[in-house]
């Protein structure tokens, strides 16, 4: 049996407000193949962005583990989780403050391959110059974008450029947090479409998370269903969608396309 890209067990976070104790995520098991897209999703406050920021190894578990490629990432120090922050890369939701206002693009989508914990795990190296060409060809910005600043461009282009920052080190793994919550209506479609067409062509492996089910729907082979913390149905797209086994699947799929899911 070959080892999974991801698998986690009994993950749990809590969080601690004030004296109120939150229980993010409650004893999550997951596995998940390389090449597989995941959906995420779940009315807000369900834990979805806490999963993926374990996932990610931008936060730590309370309790519970977290294999990557057979490596063990929970309770590894910052400076042996290079492998994963060059193989994994995040997009967030808002790429207005995502992206830093000061830098220039070429700066911005080449920070990651500066990075030391990074660099040591590309052997000799990748040529940045070459490498932001590269990339800016892939997410459709024109060539000389490098030198302009965010502020010069529109939302659905700022999230190309945190795009093309995050192929940068051609990673094996994109984790995108709401990739197109921030957008226009009217450029949602084209970023979701770019983000199929560089999935597919560069066999990455996706994890979104969304609270739209449109946009799982688009990208995602697999849905996982998050309700208080728990992962509380999940399977491939189409049987999710078309055969919903919790009531509370059957609400989100019913709330399609904006859902506000009360209590
Ligand atoms: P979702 O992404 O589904 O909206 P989150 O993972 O962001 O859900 O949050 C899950 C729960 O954990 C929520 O109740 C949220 O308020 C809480 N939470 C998330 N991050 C923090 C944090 N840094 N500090 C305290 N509570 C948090």
């Amino acid at each position: 049996m070959t080892e999974p890209l991801y698998r986690a067990e009994a993950l749990t976070r809590r969080y601690r407000n004030g004296r109120t104790e939150v229980l993010a995520l409650d004893a999550v098991d997951l596995s998940l193949d390389a090449g597989q897209r995941l959906g995420i999703v779940g009315e807000s406050g369900s834990g979805k962005s806490t999963l993926v920021r374990l996932l990610a190894g931008l936060d730590r578990p309370t309790s519970g583990r977290v294999w990557f490629e057979g490596t063990e990432i929970t309770g590894l120090p910052e400076r042996r989780l290079g492998f994963l922050r060059a193989a994994v890369q995040m997009v967030f939701q808002d790429p207005r403050s995502s992206l830093n206002p000061r830098m220039n693009v070429g700066d911005i989508i080449t920070e990651p391959l500066r990075s030391r914990l990074v660099r040591r795990q590309l052997p000799g190296g990748i040529d940045h110059a070459r490498r932001l060409a590269e990339v800016l060809e892939a997410v459709d910005l024109p060539a000389d974008s490098g030198t302009r600043y965010p502020h010069e461009f529109s939302g659905g282009q700022r999230q190309r450029i945190a795009i093309a920052r995050a192929l940068a080190p051609k990673p094996e793994v994109l984790i995108a947090d709401e990739p197109v919550s921030a957008l226009d209506v009217s450029v949602r479609a084209q970023v979701l479409n770019l983000l199929t067409d560089l999935v597919a062509a560069q066999g990455l492996t996706l994890i979104v998370v969304s609270h739209d089910l449109m946009v799982v729907r688009h990208l995602c082979d697999r849905l996982a269903v998050m309700r208080q913390g728990r992962i509380v149905e999940q399977g491939d797209t189409a049987s999710v969608y078309g055969d919903p086994q919790t009531d509370y699947t059957k609400a989100l799929l019913a709330a399609v396309p904006k859902i506000r899911i009360e209590g």
